[in-house]
């Protein structure tokens, strides 16, 4: 199917019937909420070499209203609808979804699907709703595109932890792949929010993944886990311009308290720096 030319779909129906003369191979699904970066373009890269020549790679490009907690946020949030197609083009996408919250969404919709353990600590408790909104979009995403795969960045963590979540207890048969995350050379993660960091916001960012190496390094060393997230979250305070949301260290999978000292852990942090938010985390493990 590959054939270098992306193709873009806006409405249910026509997706439905393009993907329907599909007979063989993968489909691997990419959704994105679209001002896509490089962060996007290494997930879609991976999702061509995935498919193969034979497969089929699907992104979607989709403001989803229902996730967002916050209305200023979403007014605000970047849209580059042309670029984030040559992009898609670049990078080998065979089909970019890209409908409008109508075309989604019924008006009179009554159906939330709620992930109740991950979802209740690090974003999910700062951001009411934020992951219901996730889980539901996501869902009718996949009924839609019916993927054998799908590639979520490991910058959203919780996200991609609650995805697992999700297609394990509805018994969804996709496979979810994890990617690594893209950063800046000055290491601040990349994300469509940081074109909206003020000059002097966006020269201090970078103090966040130094900070947070830091962190892993006094873990790994054997330092406890709360004097660890009380130190990093002192660092933090302490950059221009930063306001502190959480810096929590949590049990990779469950997200919640570490199980043993040894446990696969994940340090999350969420700082404002203005009215953008940004996260970021690192994975740790103690020998
Ligand atoms: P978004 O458009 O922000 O909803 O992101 C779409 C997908 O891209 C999600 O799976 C994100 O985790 C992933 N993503 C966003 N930024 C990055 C990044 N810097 N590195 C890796 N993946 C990312």
């Amino acid at each position: 199917m590959y054939s270098c030319s992306v193709q873009k779909i806006s409405n249910k129906q026509d997706l439905r019937r393009v993907l329907a003369g599909k007979k063989s191979g993968r489909i691997v699904f990419v959704p994105t909420m679209g001002a896509l970066h490089e962060g996007h373009a290494s997930l879609l890269r991976q999702a061509r070499e995935l498919a193969g020549a034979d497969g089929c790679v699907v992104a979607s490009i989709f403001l989803n209203p229902v996730q967002f907690d916050n209305a200023g946020d979403l007014a605000t949030y970047p849209s580059t609808p042309e670029a984030d197609l040559n992009l898609c083009e670049a990078c080998g996408v065979d089909i970019a979804f890209t409908p409008d919250p109508a075309g989604m969404y019924e008006a009179d919709r009554s159906i939330s699907l709620e992930e109740t353990s991950l979802s209740s600590v690090l974003c999910g408790a700062k951001r009411p709703g934020h992951f219901a909104g996730v889980c539901l979009v996501v869902n009718k995403l996949f009924n839609l595109v019916q993927p054998t795969d799908a590639i979520f960045g490991k910058k959203d963590y919780q996200q991609l932890a609650i995805l697992r979540r999700m297609v394990r207890d509805l018994d969804i048969p996709i496979a979810i792949h994890g990617a690594e995350i893209v950063r800046e050379a000055d290491g601040l993660a990349r994300s469509s929010r940081n074109v909206r960091l003020t000059p002097e916001h966006r020269a201090a960012a970078p103090a966040i993944r130094r900070n947070l190496l830091a962190a892993k390094h006094a873990y790994e060393a054997g330092r406890d886990a709360e004097t660890v997230c009380c130190d990093l979250a002192a660092a933090l305070e302490t950059i221009p311009g930063v306001r502190m949301d959480y810096a929590e260290l949590v049990d990779a999978e469950t997200l919640h308290e570490l199980r043993s000292p040894s446990s696969p852990a994940v340090l999350a942090v969420a700082v404002w720096f203005g009215d953008v938010r940004l996260i970021d985390n690192i994975e740790l493990q103690r020998a």
